[in-house]
């Protein structure tokens, strides 16, 4: 099977926007069987897709996950190919900005033009870690992280030439906790943002929030693993509403979706103000799981390198293992990759229907086909 042109991310965005879906954002941390479960279950559906990973997750020294953008993008357009589905688009998650020193914003666009060289389309820019807590007003509480932000969408809008590419950008560090529980974002700040970026003439086509969800595996005092149930829906559905009236076309990132029921999803989600949805740790449980089952010594040796390195007192294994497993991708990489047939086939069967969940959850079946229809009326 031929390979396709990728989607650009604005073009995804634009096809989709208000039409009531969300498009799945899946992190393929480990990319054999994953990715092939995935593709096929949106090549079914004929559901748009996003694949991404972070930069803690895949850089020029292999991030987490053991991947580089061009190892990535290699993978992922293999299988792609392989499967034969075309309407996807390949996005950097997360481009974490934390310090905002000239030096670190030079690392950034290092990644960001290797990320281009191996085809990414889309974009999310991260600083919101960059808060200034003196701040008054959400203009000069947010003031570095417009600085930077506009500084790096203008470098990937300068390598590319134009604006096609993807641009998510971040005002509310997820799953962010003070004394009073979790900092939300509000409305205010999120309008405040948004113009501040446009009048800097930067135009953000998603942006991300934090409206209550955490990344990655959760558990409660105890230990004890908890569902995501946490999303504000209702602050959520009131910050898309003050971004509507302000008249762009910003929809909302919805990150941390692991650990949330399909079935909530489906029913209580405002599809159409959220329009990407991101699943990843998900991805990487199943990986896991598997394993236990079908390889069951290199889970043993990955099970015990995880609680020998991360381990803290007076936390669960199951703790550990769920929040730190993710660094067994790249320790483990050789091993998991040569993962014998029966595994791969179990890890894709399994995948795919999970994915098929996801799809109809976010109410993306027969999206792809939308955004055929817009590239080809453009
Ligand atoms: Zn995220």
């Amino acid at each position: 099977m031929a390979e396709h042109k990728l989607v650009m991310g604005a073009e995804m965005f634009n096809a989709l926007r208000d039409t009531g879906c969300i498009i799945m954002a899946a992190n393929l941390r480990i990319t054999k069987g994953v990715g092939r479960g995935i593709f096929r279950a949106a090549r079914d559906t004929d559901s748009a897709l996003i694949v991404e990973l972070a930069r803690s997750e895949c850089n020029l020294q292999g991030g987490y996950t053991g991947h580089t953008p061009a190892t990535y993008s290699k993978a992922c357009r293999e299988t792609a190919a392989e499967v034969g589905f075309d309407m996807w688009a390949l996005h950097a998650d997360h481009i974490q900005i934390k310090k905002g020193t000239p030096e670190e914003v030079e690392e950034v666009k290092e990644l960001i033009s290797a990320q281009i060289d191996a085809g990414y389309t889309s974009f999310a820019i991260d600083a919101s870690y960059l808060f200034n807590f003196e701040g008054k007003t959400p203009e000069e509480e947010l003031a570095q992280n417009i600085e930077v932000t506009t500084e790096v969408a203008k470098f990937i809008e300068s390598k590319f030439g134009h604006k096609e590419f993807g641009l998510e950008v971040e005002v509310g560090e997820i799953g962010k906790t003070d004394t009073g529980g979790m900092v939300l974002t509000t409305p205010e700040e999120a309008t405040a943002y948004i113009k501040a970026l446009r009048a800097n003439g930067i135009e953000p086509d998603i942006i991300a929030i934090a409206n209550g969800s955490t990344h990655g595996n959760i558990f409660d005092e105890h230990g004890r693993p908890i569902q995501q149930v946490s999303i504000d829906i209702d602050l959520t559905k009131r910050v898309a509403g003050a971004l509507r009236e302000q008249g762009t076309g910003v929809r909302i990132a919805q990150h941390g979706i692991t650990g949330t029921p399909t079935e909530l999803i489906y029913q209580k989600f405002p599809h159409g103000d959220i329009i990407k949805g991101n699943v990843a740790t998900h991805w990487q449980n199943l990986v896991w799981e598997t394993f236990k089952l079908f390889a069951p010594e290199l889970y043993e040796k990955a099970h015990r390198w995880v609680i020998e390195t991360h381990g803290k007192p007076g936390k669960t294994e199951e703790e550990i293992f769920g929040k730190s497993s993710k660094l067994a991708a790249k320790q483990f990489f050789d091993e998991i990759y040569a993962m014998d047939e029966t595994t791969e086939h179990a890890l894709e069967s399994w995948t795919y229907a999970e994915a098929l969940k996801f799809f109809h959850a976010f109410k993306s079946a027969g999206s792809a086909q939308k955004v055929r229809d817009y590239i080809a009326n453009k």
